[in-house]
């Protein structure tokens, strides 16, 4: 399929700022700039926005009348993925992994305004396949009660998802060129892989050589390297457009995600803190608190040089905040 020829559900507020952050960047002795992707506007923003614009544009294409997702009790994919539905006139179904919580919070809160239809199920939580299994599993029984579903798997990372991330690379670098930035490394959280492996796909697709660095919330470096070159693969071969890689393009680093996916670290929290404190912008807990840790450690152990110029790619979750007052 084309790039040109995918449809697309306008839901996003593009380009998405990017922001100098200069007293940040002068308590860590590097550039920093922000890619405000917690302002892609719909529904409390966030980085699943640009990747539901395609999964709706499809969805649409496909007669669907049921958006199918999943993730955690605090997912921003979920959120987002109930709110394009109602956007679009749909419903949504959300197959959350977990107990349902006493509490209702965060993105959980914002489901049940939407009225997503809401199934928690007991998985081993943090095996997405497992939940992608249970979300394809709900799309056929709607199916087999003549319903018209629609799946779209955890985190949306897939190559539909992946192409979004790959414009917004574009969108990026052309900022970069008109504010005359030249950016060394592109920082950015990997959870299910599909933002960062859009964003690397995105460098090889407009010959870009910017190197893309990810921190994983979730799971050991090497399985998410292997999810973003599978990713970036699967990626070019969707849009029929070579997009090799080369030894060293997929970086990822697994030092910051603590006791395991969702639980916030002392070094997220002073993260957030600081972040919140030089610049009056909000991180969040679960996903880039944590890339904001690692970037911060890096800096100041010298792995990123002294004087670099880093984009720190926002990817938003703020709503997830408000369900981890207890921690701050
Ligand atoms: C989903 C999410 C991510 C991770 O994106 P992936 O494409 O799943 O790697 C990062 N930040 C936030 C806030 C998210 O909701």
């Amino acid at each position: 399929m084309q790039l040109g020829n995918l449809s697309r559900y306008p839901l996003a507020t593009l380009p998405t700022p990017l922001d100098e952050a200069p007293r940040l960047s002068k308590e860590l002795g590097i550039r920093v700039l922000v890619k405000r992707d917690d302002l892609t506007g719909f529904a409390l923003g966030g980085n699943k926005v640009r990747k539901l614009e395609f999964f709706l544009g499809d969805a649409l294409n496909q007669g669907a009348e049921i958006l199918v997702t999943g993730g955690g009790p605090q997912s921003n994919h979920a959120r987002t993925t109930a709110a394009a539905a109602r956007r679009a006139g749909l419903e949504a179904l959300l197959v959350l992994v977990g107990a349902p919580p006493q509490e209702i919070n965060g993105n959980l809160l914002l489901d049940k305004l939407l009225a997503a239809e809401i199934r928690f199920v007991q998985l081993p939580s943090q095996d997405f396949d497992a939940n992608d299994r249970a979300i394809a599993q709900a799309a056929q029984e709607l199916q087999a009660q003549g319903r018209k579903p629609y799946a779209i798997p955890v985190g949306g990372s897939v190559p539909l998802g992946c192409v979004a991330y790959l414009l917004a690379a574009g969108e990026l670098l052309d900022q970069l060129k008109a504010a005359n930035v030249k950016a060394d490394y592109v920082f950015v959280t990997n959870g299910s892989a599909g933002t960062q492996a859009g964003i690397l796909a995105g460098m090889k697709y407009y010959g870009a050589t910017i190197p893309v660095y990810g921190i994983s919330v979730s799971r050991a470096s090497a399985p998410c390297a292997e999810r973003v070159s599978k990713l970036v693969q699967e990626t070019a071969e969707f849009i029929g457009v070579p997009l090799a890689l080369a030894p060293g393009d997929v970086i990822v680093n697994d030092q910051f995600i603590g006791p395991g996916y969702g639980i916030v670290t002392p070094e997220a929290r002073n993260a957030i803190c600081l972040v919140a404190q030089t610049e009056g912008i909000f991180l969040d807990p679960v996903y880039t608190g944590k890339t904001m840790a690692g970037l911060i450690a890096l800096a100041r152990q010298g792995d990123i040089p002294h004087g670099a110029t880093v984009v720190f790619w926002h990817t938003g979750g703020q709503p997830g905040m408000f369900g981890y007052a207890g921690e701050f």
